[in-house]
């Protein structure tokens, strides 16, 4: 390996030591980075990896607020500001009991190369919090109620405020914050800042959200899938898809799917996977939709009612299914490993577009890689929901709101722009056909020209 980033990749590894997924994102990217850094000498000179690797500011903060019964609950509270070199920092909040400084450092470094293919002005960041809004602190089986929720969302932003603005970091949803608490977030720091501004993306339609931005994240990812497939002089129609997980992303990927003729064999979440031989209807995934937006319930509740669906209690999706064509990894990192992609490619797999971040293991990765099947990593082909909310920005910005058409063509438009990146960035390097080489090198190369630019 080039003795740079070797070095490099050492020196993460020795001061970052206890953050796994850090660490793996980290040597994701570096090792693809050989024939850039190759040809690019002034990288080194100017130590851009080494800069590109550590945040420009970690922000970590006590959350404290008050259940329903009155007892006081303390959480922890991150915003993770990796890289402002192209744009304000930009990257979603996540709420969920796994949340630590590795997950956040994995996740927002990994938003720095997304943004950038974006083709949008937008620097890397996440943030979130260890609550767990899918259980409530006093009552164990309980979700959190819709107060609990706001007044932690108050408190979070009562001190997240201080960090972000529209021109300096724009959070968004990610898992377990959607609508509601995006609702939430914004009120406070309205009522805070005594100004209305477009510092948060994913807002309801009533006061400044974008059309489309729900859905971008898995109709992007279906986007970036048809262009893949279509480099092969195939279409999706007919095909067989696996997905996991049943939020936002998977729902979305799944309706675009069946909308283009595509099967959704599978879905799960926390409890199981649900199995349609046939597929699931449109009617289905929209009652399944509003059992996670809105009933905030679990598969294994709904499971038995379903027609022509088996559950399976705590399973995985991928061996679910006899014949896979498509999978899409769409819950969270890590959920596919290697003995799941040797499965998923003795059933047939030729494609794999990832909806959620890094959820394909090192091991998982190299099957895809050696097998050469279209495989797409989740910074390129998830990247259609930050580029909405950059679109979002934009509405914000000009006290406009765009029809529905708009912004699904725009983003129809980013997501064949990204992939035609990636694509060429892989070929101009000797990597045809390779998208994690093609999306690290063109969400690199950007970032690192505007860190040369603008000095140490
Ligand atoms: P949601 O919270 O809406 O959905 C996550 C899904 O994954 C849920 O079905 C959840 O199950 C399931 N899940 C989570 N943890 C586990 C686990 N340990 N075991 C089994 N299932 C699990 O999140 P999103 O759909 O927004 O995000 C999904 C992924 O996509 C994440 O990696 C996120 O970072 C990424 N992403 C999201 C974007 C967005 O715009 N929302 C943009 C780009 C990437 P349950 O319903 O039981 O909680």
């Amino acid at each position: 390996m080039n003795q740079y980033i070797q070095s490099v990749l050492d020196f993460v590894r020795q001061h970052n030591s206890g953050q796994a997924e850090f660490i793996q994102a980290v040597e994701e990217v570096l090792t693809t980075l050989e024939p850039v850094v190759a040809v690019h000498p002034e990288y080194e000179a100017e130590g851009i990896l080494e800069r590109l690797v550590e945040p420009e500011r970690i922000i970590l903060f006590r959350v404290p607020w008050v259940d329903d019964k009155g007892i006081v609950r303390v959480n922890r509270g991150y915003r993770v500001q990796f890289n402002s070199a192209i744009g304000p920092y930009k990257g979603g909040l996540r709420f969920d009991p796994s949340v630590n400084l590795s997950v956040l450092k994995f996740l927002g470094f990994e938003q720095i190369f997304k943004n950038s293919l974006t083709t949008l002005p937008l620097g890397g960041a996440k943030g979130g919090s260890d609550f767990n809004p899918k259980q409530s602190p006093h009552t164990p089986g309980l979700r959190c109620s819709d107060r609990e929720v706001m007044r932690f969302c108050q408190s979070f932003m009562t001190e997240l405020q201080h960090h972000i603005g529209p021109n300096t970091d724009v959070p968004a949803g990610d898992m377990n914050v959607g609508g509601r608490e995006i609702g939430y977030l914004f009120g406070q720091y309205k009522r805070i800042s005594n100004e209305w501004s477009g510092v948060l993306t994913g807002k309801a339609l009533s006061f400044g959200g974008s059309l489309i931005r729900p859905e971008a994240t898995g109709y992007g990812c279906v986007y970036f899938a048809e262009n893949m497939l279509a480099t092969k002089k195939r279409t999706i129609e007919g095909l067989d898809c696996v997905i996991s997980g049943s939020g936002n992303v998977a729902s979305y990927a799944a309706e675009k799917l069946v909308t283009l003729g595509a099967r959704v064999l599978t879905l799960s979440d926390r409890s199981g996977a649900i199995y349609a031989p046939k597929g699931l209807s449109p009617e289905t995934l929209k009652f399944l939709r509003q059992l996670k937006e809105v009933r905030r319930g679990e598969l294994s509740e709904v499971a038995p009612d379903l027609p022509g669906v088996t559950f399976y209690p705590g399973a995985k999706v991928w061996q679910l299914a006899d014949h896979v064509d498509c999978a899409f990894p769409c819950a969270r990192q890590n959920e596919l490993d290697g003995q799941d992609a040797a499965d998923l490619l003795k059933k047939g797999c030729t494609l794999v577009a990832e909806g959620a971040n890094m959820p394909s293991t090192p091991a998982a990765v190299e099957a895809f890689l050696s097998a050469k099947i279209l495989y797409a990593p989740g910074k390129a082909a998830n990247a259609g929901g930050v580029a909405t909310s950059g679109l979002e920005m934009s509405q914000n910005s000009e006290r406009l709101a765009w029809s529905a058409k708009t912004v699904d063509d725009k983003l129809r438009e980013i997501m064949a722009a990204i992939h035609e990146n990636a694509r060429a960035a892989a070929a101009e390097y000797g990597h045809e056909g390779n998208y994690v080489m093609g999306a690290n090198i063109a969400g690199f190369v950007k970032v690192a020209n505007a860190m040369l630019a603008q000095g140490i």
